[in-house]
């Protein structure tokens, strides 16, 4: 059963549109690249706005920041609600924005009504959560998570030679918290940023998880010569086994349909010559799937491909493994608390695995964790035109503090 809290879906729009300003681009966007003015800016409000509702806000040692509500037992660790306030240079109003002012709603619902939790609650704002500044991406939560130390956050620097550490700074959100709480959940809502929920007309997407992502490099080597003289036979294409090699790749992706995806997305031909046979083809192969094992048959199907090719065109191929970065699969309690919300709530909802990375695969590491997606206008984001509706964006805020609430009940009250 819900509660009979209910957010107040115009004052969480009004949020995201005043935030949204911060930053705002002419395109309707917002440009508010991590530890810039503008992300102090936004960071400054986050603060008065917590205070306001009588949480105490932290800082940590990347500028994690963190607004706690008590809860009835002292002796519990907090139930965390957060995201990103960061953003592309061109990205738009809901991409990690609905994620932090979406919890800042839940708690100013549960002030609003006087309601006592038994956990503290905490609205969280990861540093860096884009990677468009300071690579890699999800910085802040991975290290609170243990992931990366604060000296490898700190020494990362941005394309102008300014370290993380030197911009925190300069900016004064390097806080005094030392990096890292225990936590009893963490709750991230979210928009798709893809079609499928649109699609099916779906309000709310019960995240299962997040799909693994490994990112190879293969290094071909043919013969160049004339492409006038040389006859078919007598070839050793690069180009045209990158090219078997790419539909080698189709053909896996499709074979472990519908949910893996695998892409060549970057290609250099040696000598780029219109009439040289090409003779080095250098070419990029990406391979996700929500499940590791079917990722592991993935990838060793990409690499008899190679060989067949490599035998087939007379070629020598190299490969080298770029990334590996596993699978994630949410706590099934969280799941499960997200589910019965959207179902108690009357949402349309589905079970769907994240394509995008997120500070909750961090955050997943280190405490039971779940997120919530809502649609997006026609799956788009990273872009200034990213739209989702009222509706749809309060659906969302309403099933994240129903789902909160639920968790915190199961760590039971005095
Ligand atoms: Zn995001």
């Amino acid at each position: 059963m819900p509660s009979n809290l209910r957010i107040d879906p115009e004052r969480l729009w009004a949020t995201l549109m005043q935030t949204a300003a911060i930053g705002g681009t002419a395109k309707g966007g917002i440009n508010r690249q991590t530890l810039t003015a503008e992300d102090g800016q936004v960071r400054g409000w986050f603060k008065r706005e917590a205070e306001a509702l009588g949480c105490r806000v932290t800082v940590d040692e990347v500028g994690n920041m963190f607004a706690l509500r008590p809860g009835r037992r002292p002796d519990l660790a907090p139930i965390a609600l957060g995201s990103h306030l960061d953003t592309q240079p061109t990205g738009g109003k809901f991409d990690g924005n609905l994620g932090v002012l979406g919890a800042l709603e839940a708690m100013r619902t549960l002030v609003a009504a006087g309601y006592e939790t038994n956990a503290p609650f905490v609205v969280v704002n990861w540093t860096n959560e884009e990677g468009a500044r300071f690579a890699p991406a999800m910085l802040g939560s991975g290290v609170f998570a243990g992931v990366y130390s604060r000296a490898e956050a700190d020494a990362i620097a941005d394309i102008a030679g300014v370290t993380f550490g030197a911009a925190l700074e300069g900016i004064g959100w390097r806080g005094e918290a030392e990096v890292g709480m225990p936590l009893s959940a963490y709750l991230e809502l979210h928009i798709e940023q893809g079609p499928i929920l649109e699609a099916e007309e779906k309000v709310i997407g019960v995240v299962t998880g997040v799909q693994g992502v490994r990112w190879y490099e293969a290094a071909i080597t043919g013969r160049e010569s004339h492409a006038g003289t040389t006859p078919m036979p007598r070839r050793a294409d690069a180009m045209v086994a990158c090219a078997r090699l790419a539909l080698e790749v189709l053909t896996i992706a499709l074979a472990h349909a519908p949910t893996a995806v695998g892409t060549v997305g970057r290609v250099e031909v040696e000598p780029n010559s219109p009439n040289v046979i090409p003779g080095v083809v250098r070419m990029t192969v990406d391979l996700r799937h929500h499940d590791d094992a079917t990722l592991a048959a993935m990838e060793a199907e990409m690499y008899a491909a190679i060989d067949r090719v490599a035998a087939g065109e007379k070629v020598q191929i190299e490969t080298k493994k770029l990334h590996d970065i596993a699978a994630v699969r949410f706590d099934p309690q969280c799941v499960a608390a997200v589910r019965a919300a959207a179902e108690g709530l009357g949402h349309a909802h589905r079970d769907i695995i994240s394509g995008a990375g997120h500070d909750a695969v961090h955050m997943s590491r280190i405490a039971p964790s779940a997120m919530i997606f809502v649609p997006c206008k026609d799956g788009l984001s990273h872009n200034e035109a990213e739209s989702a509706t009222l509706d749809h964006c309060a659906a969302g805020a309403q099933v994240l503090l129903e789902a909160a609430l639920a968790l915190d009940a199961k760590l039971g009250g005095h």
